[in-house]
C-alpha cells in the first residue's frame, strides 16, 4: 500500500517536471540519434525480434545517411549509434559513414556481434576512429552463449574482443572504447559472476541489463500495464530504419508506430511533429493503451 502511494506520487512528479522542461524546449532535438546502416544480420539470438520481424532487409543510402549526419552536426549532436537491428560490419559502407560523421564533428558508436571482428577487420575498426563498440555477452561458457546468440561462436567472439584490444594497444590508440553487457535472463543467471571476473579491468567497461519484451512482442517477466511513468524516449530518442522511416524507438523492431520519414521531412520537423507530440501528451496523461507497444513495454517504469 505504502509503496503503490510512493509509485504514484513519483508518478505525478515525473509527469510534472517532463511537462516543465518540455515547456522550457529542451527537447526540441533529440539527444539519441540512432541510424539503422543495415538490418541485415549473420546471427539469431533468441532474445531478438529477428523471426517475428516482417520488414524488408537492407542497407542505408550514403545520401541519406548524410543528410541525417548533416543535420545532427547543425544540432550538435555529439554521437550518433550506428545499429538499432542488424549487424553494422556487414555494411560495406560503415567506415565511409564513420569517417563522414567525424569529418562534421560528430563521433560514433555501435553495437556489434564481434563475430566478423578478426586482426584485418580490428585494424580497420581501430584506424576508422570509432568511438565506443559495444557487443552483448550473454554467457560465460560455449553452451549457454551459443543457446542464446544463435549462429556465433563463443570461442571466436572471445578471441576477437582481445584481437581488437592488442590491435589497439599496438597501434597506441585510445579508441575505441570497448564495452560489454551481459543481458540477464534465467538461462544464463549463475553466469553472471564469471563474465565479470573474466572481463572487469580488461575491457573499459561492462553493463548487466535485464531482459526486456520488445514493446510486448517476446513473453517478459513484469507487468508494464500497471506501471504509469511517460517514458523519455519518446522526448529524447530518434531511430532511423535503413529505408529512411523514423520509427518511434529501439523496441519498436518492425516500425509499428512510424512518426515520419526523414527522406522528405527534417528531423527537426519529426521529432517536433504532431504525430510524436500526439504521443507525448498520451505518456503525460498515462493513456498508454493508445499506443499499444508502450502499453505493454517492459522498458517503462
Ligand atoms: S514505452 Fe517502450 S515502446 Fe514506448 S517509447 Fe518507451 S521504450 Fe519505446
Amino acid at each position: 500500500m505504502i509503496k503503490r502511494t510512493f509509485y504514484g506520487a513519483g508518478v505525478t512528479l515525473a509527469r510534472g517536471l517532463v511537462s516543465i522542461l518540455d515547456g522550457f524546449g529542451l527537447f526540441r532535438f533529440p539527444r539519441v540519434v540512432r541510424v539503422e546502416t543495415t538490418d541485415i544480420c549473420n546471427a539469431n539470438c533468441s532474445t531478438c525480434t529477428r523471426e517475428i520481424m516482417t520488414r524488408s532487409m537492407g542497407t542505408m543510402d550514403m545520401g541519406l545517411y548524410k543528410k541525417i549526419v548533416d543535420e545532427c552536426s547543425l544540432h550538435r549532436v555529439r554521437y550518433i549509434h550506428l545499429h538499432n537491428f542488424g549487424e553494422p560490419l556487414l555494411d560495406k559502407l560503415l567506415f565511409e559513414r564513420i569517417s563522414y560523421a567525424r569529418q562534421k564533428g560528430i563521433d560514433t558508436k555501435l553495437f556489434s556481434n564481434f563475430s566478423l571482428l578478426d586482426e584485418e577487420m580490428a585494424r580497420r575498426v581501430v584506424a576508422s576512429g570509432l568511438g565506443v563498440i559495444k557487443a552483448s555477452i550473454d554467457g560465460d561458457s560455449k553452451e549457454t552463449f551459443e543457446g542464446i546468440r544463435k549462429g556465433i561462436k563463443f570461442d571466436n567472439v572471445v578471441e576477437n574482443i582481445d584481437t581488437l584490444l592488442k590491435v589497439r594497444k599496438e597501434l597506441n590508440s585510445k579508441t575505441p572504447l570497448v564495452g560489454l553487457v551481459f543481458v540477464e535472463t534465467e538461462k544464463n543467471y549463475s553466469e553472471r559472476e564469471g563474465f565479470v571476473r573474466r572481463w572487469k579491468g580488461k575491457v573499459d567497461s561492462i553493463h548487466i541489463s535485464s531482459y526486456h519484451n520488445w514493446g510486448g512482442s517476446l513473453n517478459g517477466r513484469r507487468n508494464p500495464e500497471e506501471r504509469g511513468m511517460p517514458c523519455l524516449r519518446v522526448w529524447q530518442t530518434f531511430t532511423v530504419l535503413w529505408n529512411g522511416d523514423v520509427a518511434l524507438c529501439c523496441m519498436d523492431y518492425d516500425g509499428k508506430v512510424l512518426i515520419g520519414n526523414v527522406n522528405r521531412e527534417t528531423i527537426s520537423d519529426i521529432f517536433n511533429g504532431e504525430k510524436l507530440r500526439g504521443i507525448r501528451e498520451s505518456h503525460l496523461r498515462g493513456e498508454f493503451g493508445k499506443i499499444p507497444i508502450c502499453l505493454k513495454c517492459e522498458a517503462r517504469r
